[in-house]
């Protein structure tokens, strides 16, 4: 058989299925349309670009991030080494630097024998063993092909990124440095608020400008029930949030627990906080402040934040198309295509959240890629591991309930295993079964995986 790949996207997906693919001896040709036509979101040419948060979750395995990238370790993913080599300091969170991390994904990329990269917007389906890893932002030539291919199974929402604020604008007579529950920690910037400074600023950003979402945007396809304002409920506008409840924001992503405000000695109505976004600790993103209001809207609504008074943006939240397929209909647990062999499809695309889920995703069209043009029968992961669990739960969720899902222990529960174990280890139960979940997969992948 032809050993030859194409990949469309050079993402997070589409990177990690390319080197995965390359290591089996594949020829893989990577389309990535970056910087010839933009998304809209990314803002470099460079591979594997982290369009919002810096953060790819918790370390900590007894959450699931952090199992799923002991997972990933183990099935030696090249963006999550990529990840360690350029991790900045974030609490108990793998953070990197942004630019680092993707000038080190795109020099592996562009210099692997087995890889070629052409920077060209690819419009329709190839007629050859391909996965499509084109993202929450595919093209709309690409989207459309996607669209046919799939009759009635590809719709849009939203997502959102938060504002990015300099840190020599910060006032730290007003803010503070410490991580939840680590006083002695300065992975985050810390904006305390009192009772009357939250309320405030719960009421004006309740009544300030949005964005008037574009007619495409809001557009359904195919019939399927979506509307104007349907969000991801992982990524939701802070301003969406706060509509909920008055209390909703200090429950929420400002919720004060772990934290105690040295200036005053006391412990704050509600935090706001600022997690490091780059590895010289001169920008830093606001945790949970994913927003859609207008840039002159969010200036003066965020300036209202104690510490935050004089803030400079580096860059305002935005919000975002989201591509994403009917996965139960269309995929095989193995990421091919129910009606095409040859065709894979990984990343957000196939309704995975979360960076560590789409590099995941990219890992196993890659290694299924490769495994079908070897003439090797393409392998299935057993539900007993995170990235099992979520594979699952994509491909087989009810269509009629499908959303997109993030890596999550919910996904991992036995109901009757479970009980058998008391709840406080059972995150610790699952992460030593998973492990050992993927030594047997590692095992069947063989030495030169
Ligand atoms: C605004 C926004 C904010 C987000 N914030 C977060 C966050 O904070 N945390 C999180 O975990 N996830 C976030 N996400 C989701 C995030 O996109 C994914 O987690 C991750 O980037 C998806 O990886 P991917 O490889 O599927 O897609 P991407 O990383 O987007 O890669 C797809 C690539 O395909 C290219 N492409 C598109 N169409 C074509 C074409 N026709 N031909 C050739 N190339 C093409 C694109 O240029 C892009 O480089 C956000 C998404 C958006 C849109």
């Amino acid at each position: 058989m032809n050993k030859e790949l194409t990949i469309i996207g050079g993402g997070l997906a589409g990177c990690e299925a390319a080197w995965q693919a390359a290591q089996q001896g594949i020829m893989v040709s990577l389309y990535e349309m970056r910087p010839l036509k933009s998304t809209g979101a990314h803002i470099s040419a460079g591979l594997a670009e982290l369009v919002c948060s810096n953060s790819l979750g918790s370390e900590r395995v007894d959450r699931a991030s952090g199992l799923l990238l002991q997972e990933l370790i183990s099935l030696n993913s090249v963006l999550v080494k990529c990840a360690l080599e350029t991790k900045i300091p974030a609490g108990r969170a793998l953070a990197v630097d942004r630019q680092k991390f993707s000038d080190r994904v795109t020099e592996i990329i562009e210099n692997h024998p087995h890889i070629k990269v052409f920077r060209q917007e690819i419009t329709s389906i190839p007629n050859q063993p391909c996965i499509i890893a084109s993202g929450p932002l595919t093209s709309s030539a690409l989207s459309a092909a996607i669209a046919q291919f799939t009759e009635k199974s590809n719709l849009f929402f939203y997502d959102a990124v938060a504002p990015i604020v300099q840190k020599e604008t910060i006032n730290f007579k007003i803010a503070f440095l410490s991580s939840r529950y680590q006083k002695e920690s300065d992975d985050y910037i810390n904006c305390p608020l009192t009772k009357e400074e939250y309320e405030q600023f719960v009421r004006e950003l309740l009544s300030a400008e949005r964005i008037p979402l574009r007619e495409f945007e809001s557009q359904i396809n195919q019939g399927v029930t979506t509307g104007k304002d349907r969000f991801f409920e992982g990524c939701l506008p802070i301003e969406v949030l706060a509509k909920r409840g008055q209390d909703t924001l200090a429950f929420g992503p400002l919720r004060p627990t772990g934290l105690h405000d040295p200036h005053s000695g006391k412990r704050p109505y509600a935090v706001v906080q600022l997690r490091q976004d780059n590895i010289a600790a001169s920008l830093y993103n606001m945790v949970g402040f994913q927003t859609n209001l207008t840039y002159p809207e969010q200036k003066r609504v965020f300036r209202l934040i104690p510490g935050l008074e004089n803030a400079d943006f580096a860059r305002y939240g935005q919000m975002h198309r989201n591509t994403f397929l009917f996965a139960p209909e269309i995929l095989k647990p193995t990421l091919q295509a129910v009606n095409r062999a040859d065709l894979f499809f990984a990343g957000q695309l196939i309704g995975i959240e979360g960076y560590l889920g789409n590099i995941a995703s990219g890992l196993l069209a890659g290694i299924n890629a490769a495994r079908y043009l070897n003439g090797e029968e393409t392998i299935t992961l057993p539900q007993g591991c995170m990235l099992g669990s979520l594979i699952y739960y994509i491909t087989h969720a009810k269509p009629e309930d499908f959303q997109p899902m993030k890596a999550n222990y919910g996904l991992l529960i036995d109901k009757e295993e479970s009980q058998k174990v008391p709840k406080q280890l059972r995150n610790q139960k699952f992460y030593e079964n998973s492990m050992e979940v993927i030594r047997e997969v590692s095992k069947q992948l063989g030495d030169n995986h």
